[in-house]
C-alpha cells in the first residue's frame, strides 16, 4: 500500500520560492572588483535569477546543457546556481586553483556550453582558447565600465546580458532527479572525475546541514562560506542559507587574507563561518599580529582535511568562538560527519582528544570500516580500515562513466582508513594512498601530524613514507616553523616518545620554509613524496 500524501518534487525552486515567500529581505552581501560593498536582498537576487535564465535561454542554453563557471564567492555566482539549476541547466563550477591542463580536461569532459567567468580568470581562459572546443561564448562575471580587453571573440558582459530581461521567469516542473550541479574531483591521483548532483541529492543535503547538530543555521543569523563556491557547492551554504531566510556573506576574491575575512565578519556581524584549515591560519595569524576580536563569530566550521588543535584551542581560548570538525568529500556532497558541542563537562584530555574526531555522521549517511577482504570491523576506536559510506547524497557513478563507483554490496569506498568509536565518531587515520606501511604494519600519518602541531613553535607539520631498506617504508617528518621561531629537529623528534609506539616515531625531521598544498588548500602528500623520492636516511647518507 501507498503512502497518501502529495509528490511534490525536491527541486532546488523550492528553496528559491520558499525564500521569496517567507525571507524576501534576507540579506546577500557580496565583494567583487567592481563593488567591494555589494549588498542586496534575497528577492533582488532571485529576480536577477529570473532575468540571468531568461538571458540563457536566449543565448539557446537547452535543458541538460553544463554551464560553466569559473568564479569566487559572489553575488552573481549565487545568481548563476539558482538561473542554471532551477531553468532545467546544470550549474558546473569549475575550480581555477587547478592546473590549467586540469581545467581544460574539465571542460572539455563536462563538454560545457557556455562559460561565466571573473574577469580575473581571462587571461587564463585565453591561454586555454584552443582547447574549449564545446564552448560557444564567454561571459563574463562584471559591468560594462570593468570589462576587460580580450583576444576571444564571443564574449559577452553579464549585467549588460541580463538588464533589459524580465525579472519573473517561469520556472519549469523538474524532476527531482535531474541533474542540478556538477563539481570535479581534484584528480590527486589521475585524472578529475566528474560527480554529478541531482536536484533531491542537493535538497536533502541541504536539510542534512541544517540540523541542530551540524550548520543549524538560524535565521537571525548571518554566515560567511570561505570555502569557495567552485569547490563542492561551498558545502551546500549557498542553498542552506536562502532555505533558512539567514544573512549570506560573500567573500569574493580575497578570501585566503586574513585581514578581509577579519573586517567582513565585523562589519556584518557574522555568527558562522566554514573552511579548510589552511584560511582559519590566516585568520588567526592576521588577528595576533592586529590584537583584533571577532565579537560577533560564534562557531567556525572546519573540514577538507584534518584540524589541528593549536586552530581550535586559539579561536576558544582568544575568541570564544568553537570550532565543530567536519569531514567530507566531493562525492558526498560533501557532508559526512560533524563534531557538535559534546555534551556534558569533559576532563581537558578527553576533551580534546574527541573534538580532534571528525565528528558523528550527518542523519542521512550510514558508514562503515572493512578490513581488505571486505569484512566490516568492529566500531571500538581501536579497528582501522576502509571506510565505505552510502545515503541519498552519496555519488553512485562517476560523470560519462557507465561503471557503478560502488562496491558489489552498494557501497562507496572512500579511499580514507578511519576508526569508528562505540559512540559512532568517526576518526580519519589516512587516504589510503597516504598509509605509512612500515614493516607490514600501519602507520597513520594523520596522527602524527596532528601531534607534530601541537608543538611550539610549529605552523604546519606533514609526515610522509618514504622507501627503507628495511622495513619497506618509514615515516618521515616535514615541518615548517612558526615565522620567527627555531625549532629543533631533535626536540620534535624526543616529543614523540612516550606519546606513540616507538615504531611509530618519525626515524627523520627536516624543517622547509614551505609544503606544496593541493588546488583545495591540502597539503599535497603527492609532491611531498615526490620531493623526497631521493630522501636518503641518516644512516644510508653517511655509509
Ligand atoms: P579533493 O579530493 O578534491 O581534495 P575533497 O573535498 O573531495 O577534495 O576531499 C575529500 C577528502 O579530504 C576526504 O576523503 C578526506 O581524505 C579529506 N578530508 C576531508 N575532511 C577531512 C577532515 N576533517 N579530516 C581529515 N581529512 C579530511
Amino acid at each position: 500500500m501507498n503512502g497518501m500524501m502529495m509528490q511534490s518534487q525536491l527541486i532546488l525552486t523550492g528553496i528559491m520560492k520558499h525564500a521569496l515567500n517567507n525571507s524576501p529581505d534576507g540579506e546577500i552581501v557580496s565583494i567583487t572588483l567592481d563593488n567591494p560593498d555589494f549588498r542586496y536582498s534575497y528577492q533582488q537576487a532571485f529576480e536577477r535569477a529570473s532575468q540571468l535564465a531568461y538571458a540563457l535561454q536566449k543565448l539557446g542554453a537547452n535543458k541538460g546543457d553544463r554551464i560553466g563557471t569559473l568564479a569566487w564567492n559572489d553575488h552573481r555566482h549565487f545568481e548563476l546556481y539558482y538561473a542554471t539549476s532551477c531553468s532545467g541547466l546544470v550549474c558546473h563550477t569549475i575550480n581555477p586553483r587547478l592546473f590549467p591542463e586540469q581545467i581544460s580536461y574539465i571542460i572539455e569532459h563536462a563538454a560545457d556550453r557556455w562559460l561565466f567567468i571573473d574577469p580575473l580568470f581571462m587571461p587564463l581562459i585565453e591561454s586555454l582558447a584552443t582547447h574549449l572546443g564545446s564552448i560557444q561564448g564567454i561571459v563574463v562575471l562584471t559591468d560594462k565600465a570593468h570589462m576587460p580587453n580580450t583576444t576571444l571573440s564571443n564574449v559577452y558582459c553579464y549585467e549588460t546580458l541580463i538588464a533589459a530581461e524580465p525579472s519573473e521567469f517561469h520556472w519549469p516542473e523538474l524532476e527531482e532527479e535531474s541533474a542540478a550541479a556538477l563539481c570535479y574531483t581534484s584528480g590527486t591521483t589521475g585524472n578529475p572525475k566528474g560527480v554529478l548532483y541531482s536536484h533531491r541529492s542537493l535538497m536533502l543535503h541541504t536539510y542534512g546541514v541544517l540540523m541542530p547538530d551540524v550548520f543549524a543555521i538560524r535565521r537571525d543569523e548571518a554566515i560567511l562560506p570561505v570555502v569557495p563556491m567552485f569547490h563542492v557547492n561551498a558545502w551546500s551554504i549557498p542553498y542552506a542559507a536562502p532555505a533558512v531566510g539567514a544573512k549570506l556573506v560573500l567573500p569574493g576574491p580575497k578570501m585566503g587574507c586574513g585581514e578581509t575575512l577579519s573586517k567582513l565578519i565585523k562589519k556584518e556581524s557574522v555568527t558562522i563561518a566554514a573552511g579548510v584549515p589552511t584560511v582559519w591560519l590566516a585568520l588567526l595569524k592576521y588577528l595576533r599580529e592586529s590584537e583584533e576580536t571577532l565579537p560577533s563569530l560564534n562557531r567556525v566550521v572546519v573540514g577538507g582535511s584534518a584540524c589541528p588543535w593549536s586552530i581550535m584551542e586559539e579561536f576558544e581560548q582568544k575568541h570564544e568562538v568553537y570550532t565543530h570538525h567536519a569531514w567530507g568529500m566531493t562525492e558526498m556532497s560533501p557532508l559526512g560527519t560533524y563534531n557538535a558541542r559534546i555534551p556534558g563537562k569533559l576532563p581537558k584530555e578527553e576533551a580534546q582528544a574527541l573534538r580532534l574526531k571528525q565528528g558523528r555522521p550527518g542523519f542521512g549517511v550510514e558508514m562503515r570500516i572493512v578490513d581488505p577482504e571486505g569484512n566490516t570491523l568492529a566500531q571500538d576506536g581501536l579497528a582501522f580500515g576502509a571506510l565505505q559510506v552510502r545515503g541519498p547524497w552519496v555519488c553512485e557513478r562517476y560523470y560519462r562513466s557507465n561503471e557503478s563507483a560502488l562496491t558489489e554490496d552498494g557501497w562507496f569506498d572512500t579511499g580514507d582508513v578511519a576508526t569508528i568509536d562505540a559512540d559512532g565518531y568517526l576518526t580519519i587515520t589516512d587516504r589510503t594512498k597516504d598509509v605509512i606501511k612500515s614493516g607490514g604494519e600501519w602507520i597513520s600519518s594523520i596522527e602524527l601530524e596532528n601531534f607534530a602541531m601541537t608543538q611550539a613553535g610549529v605552523a604546519e607539520a606533514a609526515v610522509i613514507g618514504v622507501a627503507h631498506e628495511k622495513w619497506a617504508e618509514r615515516p618521515l617528518l616535514i615541518v615548517v616553523p612558526s615565522e620567527g621561531k627555531m625549532v629543533k629537529t631533535e626536540e620534535i623528534l624526543a616529543s614523540f616518545k612516550g606519546h606513540f609506539a616507538n615504531w611509530w616515531i618519525p626515524d627523520d625531521c627536516v624543517i622547509v620554509q614551505e609544503i606544496p598544498h593541493t588546488a583545495t588548500g591540502k597539503v599535497s602528500k603527492k609532491d611531498l613524496r615526490e620531493a623526497y623520492s631521493d630522501y636518503l636516511w641518516p644512516h644510508e647518507a653517511t655509509v
